[in-house]
């Protein structure tokens, strides 16, 4: 079973219920960040309703690469 990366950090041992699309590590609930930016849309297909599973769930990201993210498009 995938664990969260970022609690793992911290000694903690979630279960991820999402991953991250960037870094591909595994998140929980906590620290699963939705990607809302205006840039991501557009000609962006949007996947179908968040109520699958695994990988299709939308635009996830972990608080590192949601960082790394912002500091490119508002650089
Ligand atoms: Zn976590
Ligand atoms: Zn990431």
């Amino acid at each position: 079973m995938l664990k969260c990366y970022d609690c793992m950090e911290k000694g903690k041992d979630s279960e991820a219920v999402s991953v991250c699309i960037v870094c591909g590590k595994g998140l929980c609930m906590d620290h699963a960040r939705r990607m809302d930016l205006p840039i991501w849309s557009g000609n962006y297909p949007t996947p179908a309703p968040a109520k699958r599973l695994k990988k299709e769930l939308p635009r996830i990201l972990c608080n590192y690469c949601i960082g790394q993210t912002m500091v490119d498009a508002f650089d």
